[in-house]
């Protein structure tokens, strides 16, 4: 395949050969700038499944067995094919997901970071000794956990499978790769890298499907040992009652709800210029985008007017053009999905202060600013995944940090504050698997990601992404 990744290639990968059309049935591809039709797909039907289960059973004897040092240099390889291909990876994904050509070569940059890092990280995944009577030995050894299904989604078609493969392969596991099918070009020009790379036949597949029958198919399977998963809540809780079936090891990366708690101390001008921008990157399609703003009443007006006088002004279009911030919606799903939760919101007494309609053509949705949300609207409890931010007052700490665990989900939160006591206390308090205090940098190679309740179990980053793909064995020895 080459390296650009035409629409016209589009293809499955299984056991070391790129496959086509050739009588598979195939999905539209859109492009969601203008909603146009631009590429089919083709689906992996029952035999491609388990001709891919096949060789990732012989892949995994393979890899498993190489050199921890040789996986490394091919992942390493890999990343370096990744930075070369910036370009060309960037403009598929933006072609297809929509997002701004500056994220979509950021996404790229992120994703080649992950197998850098995982290549080293993976020599560390050590055992220990127990302390026992001369002459005897009781050891604890790691060992990878066996043939992975790796189901990832389009809102970061890229970073989120590279979340998965890098890890995995570091840790030598072999991988049924399923990214989303609204993103087939970018993710193919992606697991390119890994197969031109050096990477041995079998260690990889990469499959598009119908994503029932595909999950179905794998996690039904002995051969597959883990599941990882990132997406909605309900799609996660379906999965893992298939996996409880054949009691397999799972990942559920699931939705957030993220809160933002805004004091009257924090720097308010600086707040503003870092949260706008935060909000509306990938258009709100990020399962950490800060969304519910609980915001400290002594400043609650200023906000909401710096805040809407921001979001008015972000440009938003095409994600080609150099002066776009946000492009459109991933999928004709979203527009409908946001449109449903505004309107709600504001027949329940929500103002609209910024945006709250549909843009003409493709899959657009305007930056949104939802002041004064009841408590009981939709959107308050349901993640709106796209451009809108609900906001409501608080009056002191305890209201804050109480909204901020209503929900049964426990992703994301934020807070922006200058005092110190506070930050270490609200860090303690708040209910989600990464808090960033005047940060949004929580997604990094070297820190655990992954959230709490509702949101799901299981890290994706730092050593404990590794962990993911590693069981524990003891061997004693008198
Ligand atoms: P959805 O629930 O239909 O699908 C979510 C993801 O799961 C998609 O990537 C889809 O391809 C996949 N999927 C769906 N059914 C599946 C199955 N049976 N087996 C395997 N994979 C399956 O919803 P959607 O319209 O694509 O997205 C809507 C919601 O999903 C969003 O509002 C958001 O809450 C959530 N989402 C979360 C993330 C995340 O990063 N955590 C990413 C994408 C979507």
């Amino acid at each position: 395949m080459p390296a650009t990744g035409y629409y016209a290639d589009l293809r499955l990968h299984i056991d070391g050969a790129w496959a086509a059309g050739e009588g598979r049935d195939t999905g539209p591809v859109f492009d969601p700038a203008t909603g146009a039709e631009i590429a089919a797909v083709p689906l992996a039907n029952a035999a491609d499944l388990d001709a891919a289960l096949e060789a990732a059973e012989r892949g995994f004897k393979l890899w498993r067995a190489t050199d921890v040092e040789a996986r490394g240099t091919i992942l390493r390889r890999a990343a370096q094919l990744m930075r070369e291909r910036t370009e060309a990876i960037a403009a598929l994904l933006t072609r297809e997901q929509g997002k701004v050509i500056a994220e979509a070569r950021a996404e790229v940059a992120g994703s080649a970071q992950l197998f850098d890092w995982y290549a080293e990280e993976a020599k560390r995944a050590y055992g220990r000794v127990l302390v026992r009577p001369t002459g005897q030995r009781s050891i604890v050894i790691r060992q990878p956990v066996g043939p992975v299904a790796a189901l990832s989604p389009w809102n970061f078609p890229v970073y989120l499978l590279a979340k998965k493969l890098a890890p995995a392969l570091a840790a030598g596991c072999s991988v049924i790769a399923k990214p989303p099918e609204e993103t087939p070009g970018c993710t193919g020009a992606f697991f390119a890298c890994l197969i031109d790379a050096g990477l041995p036949a079998g260690v990889a597949q990469l499959v598009f499907g119908v994503p029932d029958h595909v999950s179905r198919h794998l996690i039904a399977s002995p051969v597959i040992r883990k599941v990882s998963f990132t997406g909605s809540v309900p799609v996660g809780k379906h999965l893992l009652k298939l996996a409880a079936d054949g009691v397999k090891r799972t990942t559920m990366e699931l939705g957030g709800h993220a809160p933002v708690l805004i004091f009257a101390d924090c720097d308010l001008e600086k707040t503003l210029d870092m949260v706008v921008p935060q909000k509306f990157r990938n258009a709100g399609q990020v399962c950490v985008s800060p969304t519910r703003f609980y915001v400290e009443e002594a400043v609650y007006k200023p906000f909401l007017r710096g805040f809407a006088e921001r979001a008015a002004k972000l440009p938003v279009g095409d994600g080609f053009d150099p002066a776009t911030r946000m492009g459109p919606l991933a999928n004709r799903r979203r527009p409908d999905a946001i449109e449903a939760l505004v309107s709600d919101a504001t027949a329940n007494g929500a103002r609209t202060l910024a945006g709250g309609e549909r843009m003409a053509d493709g899959y657009f949705f305007q930056p949104t600013l939802l002041a004064d949300v009841p408590v009981d609207a939709d959107i308050m409890s349901n993640e709106p995944f796209g451009p809108v931010a609900v906001t409501r007052s608080f009056a002191d700490m305890d209201e804050a940090i109480e909204q901020a665990n209503r929900l049964p989900y426990g992703l994301a939160a934020f807070a922006f504050t200058e005092n110190g006591r506070r930050a270490n206390m609200l860090g303690d308090a708040i209910e989600a698997g990464m808090v960033g205090i005047n940060s949004f940098a929580i997604s990094v190679a070297d820190a655990p990601f992954g959230g709490v309740k509702q949101s799901g179990f299981g890290s994706e980053g730092g050593s404990e992404g590794l962990d993911s793909y590693l069981v524990t064995k003891a061997i004693h020895q008198a």
